[in-house]
């Protein structure tokens, strides 16, 4: 498309192009408009005595059609050029769209070409128009359904976040032995998230069977990625709120996600290990939280998965007090699925 001509005297015919791409060419011009150089040095021409040229003018009372060639000094029209291509050898008798028109004594020519409302002229100019409203509204559709879209996609990612949080909160095991659709027990991520459904109108229009197939924002990876957002952000939450310059510097030193992530599992250890002997308690609790978080999610469960379930688990204030918009875009912001939301 780039190599369209702007000189209407260098232009291939339409006719010449191949009919498949003949209306994405006629768009193309359309869109750039009708040719008219408005600083361009119009030379005289000889009429008898008398000298004439081309009047840049002519361009405001012939706004849409009207294009010049600086090449040919010829005048042409932009519409007639696009759509009046079944004319072959008649189309002599109307220079605007065969050799050019350079008569510029009989300017009443341009108001010849025109013609009456169903001139061949203006059912070109009517072709244009039907040309560029189609694109318009195919593009209005377009939008408007990607808009849609989008939100919708971003009710269905919010849900899935909503059951993860919960799941993870209660050291619960995301998935079930059958989950197919029939199951009676799909695992508790897609029970609760059918919870969901059932109790919530709005999540019920667009997710799990109202969702499109390849955008449920439910599979096993999708649950895991989730999970992993959640906890990146637990983990820089957790790094923030301790200020601990060591640690921090230790921490920033490693640019790798996992290790960040090891490290802080590390100092939650470390941590549970240094309070032990002053508030049993809560070090029971931890130590038991441990135990859930591995018994119950360890099926199925890599390190990474299980170190993800734990800074979470281990450190639910700070979860808790993150928003899922937060992870939404961490999630989001996953190499595999930038730019869809
Ligand atoms: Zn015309």
């Amino acid at each position: 498309m780039s190599d369209l001509h702007s000189d209407p005297g260098l232009r291939t015919r339409i006719l010449d192009y191949n009919p498949n791409i003949r209306d994405e060419i006629r768009r193309a011009y359309l869109q750039k408009g009708p040719c008219q150089p408005q600083n361009h040095d119009f030379p005289q021409k000889k009429f008898g005595k008398e000298s004439r040229r081309f009047n840049p003018a002519w361009f405001d009372e012939f706004p849409y059609w009207l294009e010049y060639s600086i090449k040919e000094d010829v005048a042409f029209c932009l519409c007639c050029y696009l759509f009046k291509t079944n004319l072959g050898e008649k189309a002599g008798g109307d220079s605007f769209v065969g050799t050019g028109f350079s008569n510029w004594k009989k300017k009443e020519r341009f108001q010849v070409h025109v013609g009456g409302p169903n001139s061949s002229h203006n059912q070109a100019l009517k072709k244009c128009q039907a040309l560029m409203n189609e694109k318009q509204h195919i593009e209005n559709v377009f939008h408007k359904h990607s808009h849609q879209s989008r939100i919708d996609y971003r009710i269905r990612l919010n849900a899935s976040v909503d059951c993860i949080r919960f799941l993870l909160r209660q050291g619960l095991a995301f998935r079930g032995h059958d989950e197919s659709e029939d199951s009676s027990n799909q695992g508790n991520f897609l029970e609760l998230l059918q919870f969901l459904v059932d109790h919530n109108e709005e999540v019920r229009a667009v997710a799990l069977k109202n969702a499109p197939e390849n955008l449920k924002v439910t599979s096993p990876k999708i649950q895991k990625d989730i999970v992993n957002a959640a906890a990146v952000e637990t983990t820089d939450a957790i790094i923030r709120d301790m200020g601990d310059a060591f640690f921090s510097i230790l921490v920033d030193e490693s640019r790798d996600v996992s290790v960040k992530e090891q490290m802080i599992v590390m100092f939650l250890l470390i941590k549970l290990a240094l309070t032990l002997p002053v508030a049993t308690a809560s070090v029971e609790r931890a130590f038991s939280a441990m135990n859930i978080v591995k018994n119950r999610m360890r099926n199925r469960m890599g390190d990474q998965w299980m170190n993800d379930c734990l800074v979470v688990y281990l450190e639910k204030d700070i979860f808790n007090s993150i928003d899922n918009e937060l992870i939404m875009q961490r999630f989001q912001n996953m190499k595999s699925r930038r730019g869809q939301l």
